[in-house]
């Protein structure tokens, strides 16, 4: 049994606001929402770093995430979109599962939007999930 949180939302053992999903990659709302329509990004397989990804996981991961980014514009008329990767305690990680950031921009090209977002709202993750996965291609 896996520890790393993001294998459970792989495996179904933790609930999650899915946004996409494939053979090899699974995005989702990250539950730490600085704005809305942040998603994170993982590979379905637990893999540790950037290193770790060979070209066929890479490849499957950018164009998913080309994909989502795609959606997210036309669900949020955000400004545009940060793509963020860190990983390792020097980056404050306490989950060691590769993931992307999908990071939108709003007004005047901000990242940090005040808005009255509760940590705990799966329903307002699971809405902006759905106004994602609509807008899929
Ligand atoms: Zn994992």
């Amino acid at each position: 049994m896996s520890h790393c949180i993001f294998c459970q939302i792989v495996s179904g053992r933790a609930p999650a606001s899915v946004v996409y999903e494939d053979d090899l990659v699974m995005a989702f709302m990250d539950l730490n929402q600085p704005n809305p329509y942040k998603v994170l990004l993982i590979p379905r397989e637990h893999r540790e770093t950037i290193y770790e990804l060979d070209d066929d996981l890479a490849a499957a991961i950018f164009q998913a995430t080309v994909k989502i980014a795609r959606a997210i514009q036309a669900a949020s008329a955000c400004d545009g979109l940060n793509i963020i990767q860190s990983n390792g305690l020097a980056a404050q990680q306490d989950v060691f599962h590769f993931h992307l950031h999908l990071l939108p921009r709003y007004h005047n090209d901000a990242i940090v939007l005040a808005w009255d977002f509760s940590r705990s709202d799966r329903d307002v993750l699971d809405r902006l999930a759905g106004d994602i996965r609509a807008r899929l291609q």
